[in-house]
């Protein structure tokens, strides 16, 4: 299989007439983004697409005018006008300040699922995994990408990891839809919920819920490290993976470039309502200017794109004479390998290349066939679920403090009225009061456990009367976390080595 489906309800053909074109808006991007997306359009509108781009500014050039958003307000109005972005690599400038857009664009336009195809081309392009044929299906706004950061005190810079049920609950059942929609018989779960019980354990407990409602499709969970060593080992034992952000984007770069080359894979970005398409690698600044860069990833999510949009017969074109060109060995400097590849060309030359092929279909390489009457899926939305019974135990608060901690948990006591004990006292994580171990290393960063006591209730009027008293103690508190049980089980994991 070497097609790219994302089919995910797309237009019906009668709804949108083969030749009425269909606006979309288009970002030539930073780098070799110009380049490579001229080229694209120009092999795309070759075949017959049937595509009315908008040009919009995204990028380097807005980030420096002054915008830290890096796109400007008519941008987004026409991105919300045509709901199908076509986007090439930016370039996000170094140093502070400035948001990278392409998680602001995910997010604000609510694309969760990543679809990210990693396929080899052997014998035609050189790989070490000639069966390789996966797609990484990652979960695209939640995780450590939320961006929230902060820092906390001399030694301590936070990063806060955030994963939702909703979240959870759509990219699991989106990785299974597809997985169905398409034919393909596996899908596998990779998390850290070994060390992440209540955030990746989260993700690994949906997926084996939503994953019993498709009783016909295979089912695993690997630990992301062993998951991933198997991946770069052995590819070809994957076909649909599902995982949150960071794995995610970390793995399909993986993936992209032991399949032949980071420059070979597109990504489709998929949300209820819009969807962009891209290619997985970055603008590649060295490149640009040479006509040396591989249009293929961004050519191939165009091919995603005209699925989308309802003209998978163009798409289908498009695709084949790619695999053809791939297959007569005219190959971009990336992926060209002497004794494989037959002719090295530049960036414009390959697409000359393709849309002299389009109408043929490889000989050894299976062409495609995207399906006109669209077996696709609608975009999951998650279920509505009645709120938990939330009840409040105890706090954590944060202190920045140097010294020993036995003198802080003595202050701290002093605190304690009534109702609650302070219960431990961590640092980064691990317990250090009471019966720590003077191995320990100890930054200035304390987490104080207080907790109710048995039969005895908490309320915020409490924290804020706790607070109060620390204060007047003069502890430097810098941040809290509330703990609470949601019908009776805690939302709160334990110190290490409690
Ligand atoms: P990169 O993907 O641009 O380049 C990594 C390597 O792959 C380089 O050696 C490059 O020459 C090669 N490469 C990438 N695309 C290629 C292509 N089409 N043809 C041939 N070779 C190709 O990653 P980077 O160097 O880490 O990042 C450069 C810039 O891109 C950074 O500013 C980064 O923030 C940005 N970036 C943007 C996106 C995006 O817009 N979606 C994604 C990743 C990185």
């Amino acid at each position: 299989m070497n097609d790219l489906n994302t089919l995910v309800s797309p237009p019906k053909m009668d709804a949108v007439a083969a030749h009425t074109p269909v606006p979309i808006t288009v970002a030539h991007g930073d780098g070799i983004g110009p380049e490579i997306m001229r080229t694209s359009l120009r092999v795309l509108e070759a075949a017959g697409a049937a595509i009315a781009p908008e040009t919009i500014e995204i990028g380097e050039q807005v980030y420096l005018a002054g915008n830290s958003a890096g796109i400007s307000p008519e941008a987004w109005e026409s991105l919300r006008r045509t709901k199908v972005f076509y986007k090439a690599p930016i370039t996000t400038p170094q140093g502070g300040g400035y948001k990278s857009l392409n998680v602001t664009v995910r997010k604000s336009l609510g694309l969760f699922a990543n679809i990210r195809p990693c396929v080899s081309y052997a014998p035609f392009v050189a790989t070490k995994h000639p069966k390789m044929d996966l797609v990484i299906i990652r979960e695209n706004e939640e995780d450590l990408y939320a961006g929230i950061e902060h820092r906390q005190t001399d030694d301590v810079y936070q990063c806060l990891k955030l994963i939702t049920r909703p979240g959870c609950e759509k990219i699991n059942r989106y990785a299974f839809e597809y997985a169905r929609a398409f034919g393909r018989q596996k899908v596998s779960c990779f998390t850290k919920d070994n060390i992440m019980k209540l955030t990746d354990g989260l993700f690994h407990k949906i997926f084996d819920e939503v994953g019993k409602e498709y009783a016909e499709i295979e089912k695993e969970h690997w630990i992301i490290d062993i998951g991933a060593a198997k991946l770069a080992d052995t590819p070809e034992a994957f076909d649909v993976l599902v995982m949150p952000n960071l794995y995610g984007d970390v793995l399909s770069d993986v993936a992209a470039q032991i399949a032949g080359s980071v420059g070979l894979a597109p990504s489709a970005n998929i949300g209820e309502h819009c969807a962009m398409f891209e290619a997985i690698h970055g603008s590649a600044p060295r490149r640009a200017g040479h006509d040396s860069a591989n249009p293929s990833g961004l050519l191939l999510a165009g091919v995603m794109m005209l699925v989308h949009i309802g003209q998978p017969d163009i798409a289908e074109k498009v695709h084949n004479a790619w695999l053809k060109t791939i297959e007569d060995g005219i190959h971009t400097n990336d992926i060209y390998v002497e004794g494989v590849s037959r002719q090295m060309v530049g960036t414009q030359a390959f697409a000359d290349a393709v849309i002299a092929r389009l109408g043929q279909e490889p000989r050894q390489l299976s062409p495609v066939r995207y399906n006109a009457s669209g077996d696709a899926f609608a975009v999951p939305v998650a279920s509505e679920r009645k709120p938990a019974r939330k009840e409040m135990v105890g706090i954590d608060v944060f202190v920045h403090q140097t010294g020993p901690v036995d003198d802080l948990a003595a202050c701290l006591k002093k605190s304690v009225a009534g109702s609650y004990d302070l219960s431990m006292i961590t640092n980064r994580g691990v317990k250090v009061w009471p019966n720590g171990l003077p191995e320990t290393f100890c930054t200035d960063h304390w987490r104080c456990r207080f907790l109710v006591r048995e039969g005895a209730q908490f309320n915020k009027a409490m924290v804020v009367d706790l607070l109060r008293k620390l204060s007047q103690l003069g502890v430097d508190f810098i941040k809290t976390e509330h703990l609470y049980t949601f019908d009776g089980e805690p939302g709160f994991s334990l110190g290490q080595g409690q």
